[in-house]
């Protein structure tokens, strides 16, 4: 797929800007580098950063910058000004291992509150004794609106597979979905277990990896490969939900409820939860007016997009200022949609950086710049995120360093960006292999669009 960008500049602006990408090798490109920390009185609105200068502000930058900051604290400022609708608090009813009583029991009670949920299915056990039939799930999610996730094929302890077996089991599971009309979007881990290699074997066939984790509710642009759950198991009642409900409330959380089997509620134990208990959580939240939605909805994308890249037809409008250690290779390692070819960010001598295209801007505006960062092969260090911000003129004005990406980690990262002030017209994204990193970043399946108001 070629890059996609917006239209082309205006001709006065293209006149004079003074950032002409430099050509394909070019050992003097004149683009503006990260230049975060201006001292105070001698901002220089719109200057252009000299590149010497730039790359040590890059560097002091990265090795002054925490080594794993939650992406989640990271956000743009201003952001919080200009929060979009998404970023409000909102809940999602999973329901793991396929029960049938998902069918029988949760449907209903959830459908009479005017509520729909996620079934997360290992295929491997539909039409079991007390698991759902093909049957079901196609009326859950064609007359019902559910969504229908994978759960694996067989439920095993998913970092504990050998690549094949890994392979198969995130593979086949959603091929057999396929088969049965069902396109499965989001994967959740059975026992919320999981390693890099299994997030980036996940990314390569689904958009969201749910967790296990019984931690806090998710932050708004959502990290999709970690979304993070609350276990509703035995020991949770439903004021303890109603007080996740008002923590979400409170900060404008998605809260994620991950059950199992729903049964009478006098034999509730372990995964199973009481039906009648479900009903009071369902109607806790029609209480409060909360928005249920599915994972599917949270990470499909209702702009389109100002800037794609997959990266199969090589950079595309993409560029490098180190064309030997930034390079597109076809080795399986990047994610969905095209996981064959991904960006490999080999660390050496000198910061190196990829470059995005421009994209048009406007202030109060926020942007998701969403791309996939696999640093398996990163033996030390992190890959880092910066904005690069540009006036009317074309004229470097401010940047925003958004994230740093450890070593050994795989994310999708979805970052908020506003602009910094009034001035800024135009946007692109570097993404940062510093000097004091170790081995090899890749990022792949870059995607930008604009948070809806
Ligand atoms: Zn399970």
């Amino acid at each position: 797929m070629r890059t996609r960008i917006p239209p082309p500049l205006s001709p006065a602006t293209r006149v004079t800007s003074c950032l002409a990408a430099p050509a394909a090798g070019s050992k003097t490109s004149v683009r503006p580098q990260p230049h975060h920390h201006q001292p105070k009185g001698q901002e220089q609105a719109c200057a252009q950063a000299p590149l010497q200068e730039a790359i040590a502000a890059a560097s002091a930058q990265l090795s002054g910058a925490p080594r794993s900051p939650p992406l989640a604290a990271v956000v743009a400022p201003g952001a919080v000004s200009a929060l979009p609708w998404q970023a409000r608090a909102q809940v999602s009813f999973t329901f793991d291992d396929g029960y049938s009583s998902v069918a029988e029991r949760a449907a209903p009670i959830l459908a009479a509150r005017g509520f729909r949920g996620t079934a997360y299915v290992n295929t491997g056990a539909v039409g079991k004794p007390s698991h759902l039939t093909w049957k079901q799930i196609d009326s859950l999610q064609q007359q019902q609106g559910w969504e229908i996730g994978s759960h694996t094929v067989s439920h095993p302890a998913i970092s504990q597979l050998n690549a094949r077996q890994l392979a198969a089991e995130l593979k086949q599971s959603q091929r057999t979905l396929e088969e049965h009309g069902v396109h499965a979007t989001t994967f959740a881990a059975p026992y919320g277990d999981y390693d890099s290699r299994a997030l980036a074997q996940a990314a390569k066939f689904y958009d969201a990896f749910r967790m296990f984790d019984d931690a806090p509710q998710n932050v708004w642009p959502f990290q999709a490969m970690k979304v993070q759950v609350r276990t509703v198991q035995a020991g949770v009642t439903p004021a303890d939900v109603a007080q996740w409900l008002d923590e979400a409330i409170a900060n404008k959380r998605w809260l994620v409820l991950a059950l199992h089997d729903i049964v009478p509620t006098d034999k509730a134990q372990d995964w199973a939860w009481g039906d009648s208990q479900l009903a009071a959580i369902a109607d806790e939240v029609a209480r409060r007016g909360l928005p249920v939605v599915t994972l599917a909805e949270v990470f499909s994308h209702t702009r389109p997009p100002v800037l794609i890249e997959d990266f199969s037809g090589g950079l595309g409008a993409f560029r490098t200022d180190a064309p030997k250690a930034v390079r597109v290779k076809a080795d399986n390692a990047g994610a969905k949609p095209e996981p064959r070819h991904a960006v490999a960010m080999q660390a050496g001598a000198k910061n190196v950086h990829l470059f995005s295209p421009q994209f048009e801007v406007t202030a109060g505006d926020t942007w998701v710049l969403e791309s996939y960062v696999d640093n398996q092969a990163l033996k030390r260090g992190g890959l880092g995120i910066y904005v690069d911000e540009y006036d009317a003129q074309g004229r470097w004005c401010s940047g925003q360093y958004l994230a740093e990406i450890p070593a050994g980690d795989v994310q999708r990262p979805r970052l908020a960006y506003t602009p910094s002030s009034p001035e800024v017209q135009r946007a692109a994204v570097q993404w940062i292999m510093p000097s004091t990193a170790e081995g090899v970043g890749r990022v792949d399946s870059v995607r930008f669009y604009k948070a809806d108001r």
